[in-house]
């Protein structure tokens, strides 16, 4: 057989090479954490006390780095690099394509007289100017200054990979605008620092800084990796655009949690490992709900570190899949009919003395501070459903939300009954001056048995977008292949702006005479009443909820045009301008980049798939056809006019069923083909987008469906395209 198919699935299972690639994992983890980073431990060895604390400054309060500092730092992390075999340097940032970019510039330099040497400034290590014309702009460079910049983001730690140095960067143009995901969301943590902090003098004045954690979870699918590249639509475009669901999904929801496989197994130790370097702290990894679908999970860190680690991350996974034979897809919806990646961001807020704000305390103290900070960043959801919305939108994200395996497109938050009946007591709160009878009660009584009430809350809403975990907020609808930059820049932005107005609120109530708790009170009883609306603790998955979400007035914005829309509106360009996150025209760009890049994808998808179906799918159904022809004439010459029409009556269905299918593709390839171009000639972003939405993307189902029914007739030895069942369930 000479396709791709069978060449691939020849190398496949029983070769030794793709099986015993066992590693090894040392007893102590431990003891490889942090070996090729950069770490305040490794500073503490290799800098002057001066520029040590200097550089703790700046990392924990943001102060400016002075220029000698730089050339001393820069002059330390050459010769921790330089003892652990780097020969390079890059600073390594997030344009908007969504993944990593680095250039590497050698430590060497030459000097006069022959001779040459190892050298790395300041300067250098501050700034750096990639070739970046080709990054996604949105226009703002081409029309101001055709060149962006990188800069030394000091908060994040500069590491090892290979034999380069890798300096966490951000990516501007130098008019200021941000070109990447990085610079954004730095203004967007520093906004919610100041907020909460200010929030937090109400309750504890020793907090001097409150930093937001993330802890995320990602979700992703492993494929052999001859079996990848025997499949076009993958290797093109991350996803299957054809293939019938194998007989055996993940009904039995057996793969679960349940054992994994070993090749994956060496592969995830070896991940380990590498993660463990690089100062990633994984700790947990199982089997996901799909067959081939995996999860890993790193303990919580400081948000932009966390949104770094992440990125770093998804880099280092393709390159150690690469060497157990597997290709990693980070796709959102990789195969239909089995379920897709997520990727889990869980957010809360800590504080410089230690503690977690979205925590409920040991007394009502504590806990009118947890329902302070847990309020509020419910109202803010309630405020800025759409542009959180929007943040997690992609072309291939939308394959995943509302399709019954992950939360819906509308923004709801769940906070379990058990919260919920508290904020409902809260509802009731006297306006006004509280009785001294009402404080103690709500002291002893509403506020003082929250944590009894959460230790045996073991209620979990799984179908939920927005869903309080006990101690943190889980946004659940993020897709597996984003940067987690994005819903973090909004969810930091809304809550930094929300609590704002909070403080503003409250301040105004105590000038009036009320008392703090008293002020508190009266806010945070306004504020459940409006976000009544957006709590939800039903099954998100559910029809009715859909319904009822319309009646309660949110929105389901199903499809990433339609979010992208929402994104331009005038309050939200209002809110990033107020909290300084992105100007309108930053704002503009980027919604931009991310109408054209769903075009391109869509565009991409249809010229794939035009082509399998055509050069692919149809010469093998045709194939196919002529044997079972040659078949009936056979019979026909054998048996005679009248007899062979019995026995040839299955061949001669089967045939005119092929035609059948085959007219449809071919009549749906060309219509595809005329949607695409009237697509791709408009001019208007917006409507260009929803175009490829809602004209291109609906004549791919037509195609697939013509093509798996093909699949289920034509002979499996001349199938070209490798079969679900092949690439899920190889192990
Ligand atoms: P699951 O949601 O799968 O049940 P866990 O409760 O174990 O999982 O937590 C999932 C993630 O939540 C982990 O990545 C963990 O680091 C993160 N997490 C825990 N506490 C916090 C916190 N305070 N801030 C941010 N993330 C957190
Ligand atoms: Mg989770």
């Amino acid at each position: 057989m000479s396709t791709l198919r069978f060449k691939a699935l020849e190398t496949l299972p029983f070769k030794d090479f793709r099986r015993d690639n066992s590693i090894e994992i040392p007893a102590k983890l431990s003891e490889l954490f942090c070996q090729n980073v950069f770490s305040e431990e490794t500073m503490r060895e290799y800098l002057t006390k001066e520029a040590f604390t200097s550089i703790l400054d700046a990392i924990k309060k943001g102060t400016k780095i002075q220029r000698h500092i730089a050339d001393q730092v820069a002059v330390a992390m050459k010769d921790w690099a330089m003892s652990k075999g780097v020969t390079h340097y890059t600073h390594w940032f997030q344009p908007l394509t969504g993944s990593t970019a680095e250039k590497h510039d050698s430590f060497f330099t030459p000097i006069e007289g022959g001779r040459a040497i190892e050298r790395f400034s300041g300067g250098m290590l501050i700034q750096q100017e990639p070739d970046a014309s080709s990054f996604p702009n949105g226009g703002i460079r081409n029309t101001f200054e055709a060149r962006g910049y990188t800069a030394w983001d000091p908060t994040s730690p500069a590491f090892i990979m290979g034999t380069t140095l890798c300096i966490p960067s951000i990516f501007i143009s130098y008019t200021g605008e941000t070109l990447d995901y990085k610079a954004p969301l730095l203004r967007a943590l520093n906004a919610v620092d100041e907020a909460a902090t200010n929030v937090m003098q109400y309750f504890d004045k020793n907090v001097t800084k409150v930093t937001p954690t993330l802890g995320w979870e990602q979700e992703y699918f492993l494929v052999d990796s001859a079996l990848y590249q025997s499949r076009p639509d993958l290797v093109l475009t991350g996803k299957t655009l054809l293939g019938h669901s194998p007989a055996k999904g993940q009904q039995l929801d057996d793969h679960y949690f349940g054992s994994i496989p070993t090749r994956v197994m060496n592969f995830m130790k070896e991940l380990e490992i590498e993660c463990m370097k690089v100062g990633i702290p994984v700790t947990t990894r199982h089997n996901e709900v799909a067959p081939n679908q995996f999860e890993l999970a790193p303990m919580f860190e400081e948000v932009n570190v966390a949104v770094d680690h992440n990125s770093l991350l998804m880099d280092i996974m393709a390159r150690v899949a690469h060497k157990h034979h597997f290709h990693i897809l980070f796709h959102e919806k990789p195969f239909a009919g089995v379920n897709g990646s997520g990727k889990h961001n869980n957010w809360s807020l800590a504080t410089d003395t230690g503690e977690n704000l979205l925590s409920p305390g040991k007394n009502p103290k504590k806990n009118l501070q947890f329902l302070t900070f847990f309020v509020n960043t419910i109202k803010a959801v309630h405020e800025y459903a759409d542009l959180l919305r929007a943040s997690i939108a992609s072309a291939s994200n939308d394959h995943r939300l509302g399709a019954n395996e992950a939360p819906p497109a509308i923004i709801s938050v769940f906070i379990g009954s058990q919260l919920f009946r508290v904020l409902e007591e809260l509802e009731k709160v006297t306006n006004g001056k509280l009785s001294p009878e009402e404080k103690t009660e709500l002291k002893l009584n509403v506020v003082g048995k929250i944590p009894e009430i959460l230790l045996d809350n073991t209620d979990r809403n799984r179908t939920s977008p927005f869903a309080f975990t006990g101690n943190k907020f889980e946004i659940r609808a993020v897709g597996s292949s984003a940067n987690c930059a994005e819903s973090m820049t909004v969810m930091n932005t809304i809550a930094a702006k929300q609590l704002n107005d909070f403080k503003k609120e409250v301040d105004a109530l105590i000038e009036t005479g009320l008392k703090k708790d008293e002020a508190i009170f009266n806010i945070l009883r306004e504020y459940i009443k409006q976000c009544k609306n957006i709590m939800f603790e039903g099954d998100g998955y559910s029809d009715d909820w859909a319904k009822e979400a319309k009646k309660r007035g949110l929105n389901n914005l199903k499809t990433t045009p339609e979010a992208l829309k929402q994104e331009m509106d005038k309050k939200f360009l209002d809110l990033y301008e107020e909290i300084g996150v992105f100007t309108h025209r930053e704002v503009e760009a980027r919604n931009e980049i991310k109408l054209e890049k769903y075009s391109t994808v869509i565009d991409i998808e249809a010229r794939v798939l035009s082509d399998i179906a055509r050069n692919h799918i149809i010469p093998s159904a045709l194939n196919y056809q002529n044997r079972l022809i040659e078949n009936v004439k056979g019979l026909k010459e054998i048996f005679g006019d009248k007899e062979f029409k019995t026995l040839a009556k299955e061949q001669m269905s089967l045939i005119a069923n092929i035609s059948e299918n085959v007219s449809k593709i071919k009549l749906g390839v060309e219509d595809l083909i005329k949607a695409r171009e009237t697509a791709k000639a408009m001019s208007d972003s917006q409507k260009q987008a929803e175009n490829y939405c809602n004209k291109v993307k609906p004549l791919f189902d037509i195609i697939r469906e013509a093509s798996d029914d093909l699949e289920m007739m034509v002979d499996d030895e001349l199938w070209p395209m490798t079969k679900y069942r092949e690439m899920l369930f190889t192990k």
